[in-house]
């Protein structure tokens, strides 16, 4: 139970420092950097976005995108394949494959 009573003295001297005025400065900036993303995302399309993402590099010819690696959150497999030069884009999702050549 000692760690608890040094939990406890740390809650205690954070109140009595003067964090106040630097925890408002910390939220300000927060609040200009989502300005910031908030004008470029009003730039961009969605498909933009996307295209700022590497394509994802695969040994072999075949992927199997499912989106997510949590299957709740993803969508049907898709299997891609990988045998074009240009990135190979899933339909679902829109995450670009290439395949890693060995050389
Ligand atoms: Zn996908």
């Amino acid at each position: 139970m000692a760690y608890s009573g040094v939990l406890k003295t740390l809650i205690r001297s954070s109140y009595l420092g003067s964090t106040t005025r630097n925890f408002s400065l910390v939220s300000s900036q927060i609040s200009n950097h989502t300005a910031k993303w908030m004008q470029d995302s009003s730039k961009k399309s969605p498909m933009e976005l996307i295209n700022e993402v590497p394509p994802i590099k695969v040994e072999g010819r075949i992927v199997a995108c499912e989106g997510d690696n949590n299957p709740a959150l993803g969508h049907p497999i898709e299997f891609i394949c990988l045998d074009l030069k240009e990135p190979a884009v899933c339909k679902y999702c829109g995450l670009r494959y290439v395949q890693e050549h060995h050389h």
